[in-house]
């Protein structure tokens, strides 16, 4: 079979009441584009009936494919192996729940024809989401963008188009606690957003509970941050400093008497420590760079190498 122009990757996880929606507004989007193009689901270990239905579709439409995971291994991974599966020249990630408008897909296209490499959907509003998870939504990007070097779009999830250059490189960063979206920047090329209004979920709850979204946070923080592992430098160098004021202080006026004497002493050793901690967290920092085993660079193109490589 010939590749597709678009491929469009779906995670669903216990999506029973949404698929067939999904699935009929997608298609309804994909054919008013009019090019060729694969819907693949990813089947995340549900525990419904979504197989079945997903497996019904499937057998109805050639166009749509099915990745059926073994157990629940996370959206991050169900994203990650639908990329990997893909063949499209442009590869889009929506999820199932229709939060993420369909119609903004030819939106995106029309980006990458002008050139974007990646095209990411920016949110303007959240309908149909507690203030809960709006507020935490808001403060996390926020922190996220303080705490990283990578400049990591803020608002902006998992929706987005990329180029096959990109889908490629994707495969060159092995890391299992995967923040897709980070990686995604962190790889560079030519991106854009596009904005949209995200919908309230077409049906069923948030498969995010909060025991995953701090799972997710701290996934995106730890890998790009190693801002936590200096902290211990910064507290240290701060302590010792107040047990040398304190040490000056007591002097000045005449009390270091053994019993102050001793807690500046305390104070100055667990100063000590810290840093010695901090010194400890630059050597594990530097090994996450190594065991994470990212790609040193990573090219777009080659030009004049050889006679194929201006294709
Ligand atoms: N999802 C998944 N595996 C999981 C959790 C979620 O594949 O372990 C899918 C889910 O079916 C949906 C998408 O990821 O298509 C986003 O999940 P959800 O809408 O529940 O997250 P929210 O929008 O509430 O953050
Ligand atoms: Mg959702």
């Amino acid at each position: 079979m010939s590749k597709p122009t678009l491929s469009v990757v779906v995670p669903v996880y216990n999506e029973e009441e949404v698929i067939n929606e999904s699935y009929r507004r997608l298609t309804e989007v994909l054919e008013g584009i009019g090019e060729t193009y694969e819907l693949i689901f990813v089947n995340d270990g549900s525990r419904d009936k979504t197989l079945r239905l997903a497996l019904e579709i499937c057998r109805n439409d050639r166009r749509v494919k099915l990745i059926d995971f073994a157990r629940n291994f996370g959206h991050q991974l169900a994203i990650t192996a639908g990329m990997d599966a893909s063949s499209g020249k442009a590869v889009v990630v929506i999820d199932a729940d229709l939060q993420d408008p369909p119609e903004v897909i030819p939106l995106m296209l029309e980006k990458w024809h002008e050139g974007y490499e990646i095209v990411y959907g920016k949110r303007l509003k959240r309908e149909g989401e507690s203030a809960f998870k709006k507020f935490t939504a808001k403060v996390f990007y926020r922190f996220l963008d303080k705490m990283t070097d990578v400049d990591i779009p803020v608002d902006t999830g998992d929706f987005r188009l990329i180029d096959r250059k990109v889908c490629e490189a994707l495969k060159h960063v092995p890391e299992h606690n995967r923040y897709v979206r980070g990686i995604v920047s962190w790889l560079g090329y030519k991106s854009c957003p596009v904005e949209f209004e995200r919908h309230k979920r077409f049906a069923g709850t948030t498969k995010y509970p909060l025991k995953k979204m701090i799972r997710f946070a701290s996934d995106a923080i730890m890998s790009f941050s190693y801002k936590p592992l200096k902290l211990a430098t910064l507290l240290g160098c701060l302590t010792i400093f107040t047990s040398v004021l304190l040490l000056i202080f007591y002097a000045i006026f005449g009390q270091l008497n053994p019993i102050t004497s001793i807690v500046i002493a305390a104070i100055f050793i667990a100063g000590l420590l810290f840093l010695c901690l901090g010194i400890i967290g630059e050597y594990i920092a530097r090994m996450c760079d190594e065991v994470r085993n990212r790609p040193l660079y990573l090219i777009r193109k080659m030009h004049n190498f050889d006679d194929n490589d201006d294709q």
